[in-house]
């Protein structure tokens, strides 16, 4: 089997900022952690792409040549050109696979693939967040256990507006009593989509073996069968003999 090829999007706007604590956790940027570990795996081969690249790193020709995209955003969502946005999702449509991350719940991306306003509830104070395995036969699933714990992060709560996950695969307590739907599913066309919540840029989340865990699970479903492609045919004549 071909090697997955997968494309890692950053912002990578706060890691270059001279004081963000984001710079001190992830010196060369989070796409380089995710990306190197990606090509530790087996069957994988990633590259990274960054917003103030020209045509933010994601021409036709990388678009066309990646199997899955993980995305990552936060404070310059706005900056991303709408000629991109479209590029992107028509490849979802024709098949590519997409991991939205963290705060890339507010991407235009992600929301022109939800066509929701994707709003949720937040809260910065370093709490433990209880990842709970809801789909335990989901192959994004596999290796983590029943639940996994991250010690420090940003809380995401509910009501996370979305459409209902085809499959919903992880929700998150938090020790602040809140829950939320970590890890969701969906299918666009031919293209997967895989939502995950971890990854508040100040702490070491990508740094965490599970989570890289389900990232890579995540490029391995979001890289699966497509079946037949889609198109727009005048079917004259019927399979059937019609009376
Ligand atoms: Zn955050």
């Amino acid at each position: 089997m071909a090697d997955i090829r997968v494309t890692v999007w950053n912002e990578f706007r706060h890691e270059q900022k001279p004081d963000h604590p984001a710079r001190k956790v992830y010196p060369k940027g989070m796409h380089q952690v995710i990306a190197d570990h990606l090509n530790a795996q087996p069957g994988i081969v990633a590259r990274t792409a960054t917003l103030d690249q020209p045509e933010h790193g994601l021409t036709q020709e990388v678009l066309d040549n990646t199997d899955v995209l993980t995305w990552w955003g936060h404070c310059a969502h706005k900056d991303v050109k709408d000629e991109i946005v479209d590029r992107v999702h028509q490849r979802v449509l024709d098949g590519m696979g997409i991991i939205c991350l963290h705060s890339a719940h507010f991407s235009k991306i992600f929301k022109r693939l939800m066509g929701t306003k994707c709003s949720l509830l937040w809260r910065e104070i370093g709490e433990k967040e209880r990842l709970w395995v809801i789909d335990a036969a989901h192959p994004i699933a596999a290796g983590v256990g029943a639940y996994f714990e991250l010690p420090q992060t940003e809380m995401y709560g509910e009501i996370f507006d979305i459409p209902n996950p085809d499959h919903l695969v992880f929700v998150s307590w938090f020790a602040g009593g809140e829950v939320f739907r970590s890890g969701c599913c969906w299918h666009r066309g031919r293209g997967r989509v895989f939502y995950f919540r971890p990854g508040h840029e100040t702490f070491p989340i990508y740094k965490d073996a599970n989570v890289m865990r389900v990232i890579t699970n995540a490029v391995q479903w979001c890289a699966g069968d497509r079946g037949p492609v889609n198109d727009v045919r005048h079917v004259k004549e019927p399979m059937e003999k019609l009376a």
